[in-house]
């Protein structure tokens, strides 16, 4: 099946699509994205994906490339003309196309938008999830601002990038307090032998994941308390669980953090249950 992108008002050919060589996107990482998991070909927590983009969008002043409306339209017709019904769906807008430099371009520039879609194997995903991952640590040596999903992931790409050569599933980045912020593309979560689930305040130094604040809707739904508060890597590995959340992997139980089992070694109960009741409570429309 031939895949299609949208690119500036076209649907083309995925193969063909493509951007001018002075997108803002491409020559200064001048953009902010967005992805949203695709369920039974509907789009999960659009709403709250919607509004974190147009905060990310305020913070660097780029404007919004369409409204709400229309967006949601693009979104749901790149999702159909892929044919996807489980995967997810990416949203790209830089600040446009100018003649290089590093000031903004002139006002009224049009920011550039792009969306793909691809399919998943959710049945994989629960495969993995069922055996539990392996993280390691690494140090976060990112820009203070990533509460701003930005397209500048390099830092992010090389914490990934150990990670698999390491043969783990993510990096879980630490301060230099030694705390653990979140993963390279994922929060971070632990659980405490008090079944307390803890994870760090979402300030500048974390992105407020759109998973992660509808966990806090399932929390509260099962009376389950929620720390946010620092935690540091030993304390993870003497934490009776420990999971990871994103849109695409929801809740993926931790059973290894840099090479030290997390409670029994094997994926925990609470963490497994959220996994199964997420989509209860999230947004699927
Ligand atoms: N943290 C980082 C650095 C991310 O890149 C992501 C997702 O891409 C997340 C957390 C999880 O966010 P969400 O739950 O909105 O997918």
């Amino acid at each position: 099946m031939s895949r299609v992108a949208y690119v500036n008002g076209s649907y083309v050919p995925h193969g063909e699509a493509a951007v001018h060589i002075e997108d803002r996107g491409y020559q200064f990482a001048d953009g902010v994205y967005e992805v949203c998991e695709v369920r039974g070909s509907r789009l999960v927590d659009e709403t709250r994906h919607v509004d974190r983009l147009e905060r990310s969008l305020k913070e660097l002043r780029i404007a919004m490339p369409m409204g709400r409306g229309p967006l949601g339209v693009v979104l749901r017709e790149t999702v159909r003309r892929n044919r996807v019904r489980n995967g997810l769906v990416y949203l790209q807008v830089t600040r446009g196309v100018a003649r290089r430099d590093h000031a903004f371009p002139k006002p009224g520039t049009p920011p550039a938008l792009v969306v793909t879609a691809k399919s998943i194997d959710f049945a994989k995903n629960d495969a993995t999830a069922a055996k539990g991952v392996k993280v390691i640590s690494l140090p976060d040596n990112r820009w203070e601002r990533v509460d701003i999903k930005s397209v500048g992931l390099l830092p992010n790409c090389l914490a990934k990038q150990a990670a698999r050569e390491a043969g783990a599933y993510e990096a879980w980045l630490v301060d230099d307090e030694g705390n653990v912020t979140e993963g390279s593309s994922t929060n971070a979560w632990i659980i405490t032998k008090d079944g307390v689930l803890v994870t760090r305040f979402a300030d500048n130094g974390i992105l407020k994941g759109i998973t992660r604040t509808t966990l806090f809707d399932l929390c509260k739904r099962e009376n389950i308390r929620i720390e946010e508060r620092p935690f540091t890597i030993a304390e993870a590995q003497n934490a009776k669980e420990a999971f990871l959340s994103s849109a695409t992997t929801i809740v993926m139980p931790i059973v290894e953090i840099d090479g030290r089992p997390v409670g029994n070694g094997m994926p925990g109960q609470i963490a497994t249950e959220l996994r199964s009741k997420f989509h209860e409570v999230a947004e699927i429309k």
